[in-house]
C-alpha cells in the first residue's frame, strides 16, 4: 500500500500529522467538558424558567487559545506542537507562567500512535480507522482522568465506528459477529460488576460512561479480547489507586476513574495485540 514512498516516509508523514492532531487535541480535552457544564447549566436554567448571563462564543474553534493567567492570544508559531514548547521554554511569552508538560505529551503521544497505525498498516482505511480510535481514546483517557467523565459524545461514535470497521471487513481480526457480542459483552460485563458492587457495599464504583467506554473497545476488538483487558485495566488501576491513596494524592470522594485505564488497556491491545497481555502475565 501507500502513496508510493517508502513505508517508514510514510509512517514519519503520519507522525507529523499525529503531532498536529495532538495538538487539536489537546483543545478538545479542555474545552469538551467546559461546553458540557454550559450545556447543563443552561438546561436546568431553562428547567427552572430562568436565564444564564449570555457569554462570548466558545466552542472547540472559537475562541481562539489564549495563556489562562494573562489573555495573551496564542499566535500561530506559538503553537506548532513540541517545537513552539521547546523554543519557549514551556512558558507564556509575555508572562512567563509554565504551561503544563501535558500539552506537549499529548501531541508526542498522538504522534507516535499515527506513526505506528501507518507504519504498521500502510495507508489503508484501517490505518486510518485506528487513527481515529487512538485520537478518541486519548482524549477519553484524559477527560475522565481530569473530570471523572467519558462523555457519550465521545464513547457513543467510538462503538458505532468500531462496529461500522468491522461490517465493512476492513480489520481481518475481527468480524461483525465478534465485534457486536464484544459490545454487547463488554456493556453488560461491567454493568453487572457495577451493580453487584452497588448492592453489596452500597457504593458506586464505576460510572455508565465505562461501561459505554469497554463496549467499545468490545466492538474494534472483538469479544475474544474483553477478558484480556479487564483484567490488566483492573490490575492496573488497583496498583496506582492504592499507590494514589498512600501519597495521599487521591481526590475528593477518593474515587479514581476506570476510563484511563481501560483505555491503556485499549493501546496496549492496539500495538501488541489483545492477546500478548495474557502473555505478559503468563496466562
Ligand atoms: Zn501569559
Amino acid at each position: 500500500m501507500g502513496i508510493g514512498l517508502a513505508p517508514g516516509f510514510d509512517a514519519l508523514l503520519a507522525g507529523i500529522l499525529g503531532l498536529l492532531i495532538g495538538s487539536f487535541l489537546n483543545v478538545v480535552i479542555y474545552r469538551l467538558p467546559k461546553m458540557m457544564e454550559r450545556q447543563w447549566a443552561e438546561e436546568c436554567a431553562e428547567l427552572a424558567g430562568t436565564s444564564l448571563e449570555p457569554i462570548e462564543k466558545f466552542n472547540l474553534l472559537v475562541p481562539r487559545s489564549r495563556c489562562s493567567r494573562c489573555g495573551h492570544v496564542i499566535r500561530w508559531y506559538e503553537n506548532i506542537p513540541v517545537v513552539s514548547y521547546l523554543f519557549l521554554r514551556g512558558q507564556c511569552s509575555a508572562c512567563g507562567t509554565p504551561y503544563g508538560l501535558r500539552y506537549p505529551m499529548v501531541e508526542v503521544v498522538s504522534g507516535a500512535l499515527f506513526f505506528f497505525c501507518v507504519w504498521r498498516w500502510g495507508w489503508s482505511p484501517i490505518a486510518l480507522a485506528w487513527c481515529g480510535f487512538s485520537a478518541a481514546l486519548l482524549v477519553l483517557a484524559l477527560i475522565d482522568w481530569d473530570t471523572t467523565l467519558l462523555p457519550d459524545d465521545l464513547t457513543m461514535p467510538l462503538l458505532w465506528v468500531g462496529l461500522i470497521v468491522a461490517a465493512l471487513g476492513w480489520n481481518p481480526a475481527v468480524n461483525l459477529y465478534t465485534a457486536l457480542w464484544g459490545a454487547v459483552a463488554g456493556y453488560l460485563s461491567l454493568w453487572g460488576v457495577y451493580w453487584a458492587f452497588k448492592l453489596v457495599t452500597g457504593k458506586e464504583g464505576m460510572g455508565y460512561g465505562d461501561f459505554k467506554l469497554f463496549a467499545a473497545l468490545g466492538a474494534w476488538f472483538g469479544w475474544p479480547a474483553l477478558v484480556p483487558m479487564i483484567l490488566m485495566a483492573s490490575v492496573i488501576g488497583a496498583v496506582i489507586g492504592i499507590v494514589m491513596k498512600f501519597s495521599s494524592g487521591l481526590r475528593e470522594g477518593g474515587y479514581v476513574p476506570f476510563g484511563p485505564f481501560l483505555a491503556g488497556a485499549g493501546f496496549t491491545a492496539l500495538v501488541f495485540g489483545p492477546q500478548s497481555i495474557l502473555q505478559f502475565v503468563g496466562l
